[in-house]
């Protein structure tokens, strides 16, 4: 996954979807840590559409 940084609000809201734990906020940005499973749990809970799958 990846998160389109033009969209992303910064909320953070993503980063409790993840259960493997890889998203994490750090200040104004979402820093995504190695093995993404690309579950695509996270995308369920942007409220702005800013994660992407390069499968889509
Ligand atoms: S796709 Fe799944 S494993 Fe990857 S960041 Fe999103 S919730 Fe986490
Ligand atoms: S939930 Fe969406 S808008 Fe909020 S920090 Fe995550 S990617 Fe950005």
């Amino acid at each position: 996954m990846r998160i389109e940084s033009a969209e992303c609000g910064k909320c953070g809201i993503c980063v409790d979807f993840c259960p493997e734990g890889l998203l994490e906020k750090q200040g104004f940005k979402i820093v995504i840590h190695d093995g993404c499973t690309n579950c695509k749990k996270c995308l369920e809970g942007c409220p702005l559409g800013a994660i992407k799958f390069d499968d889509e």
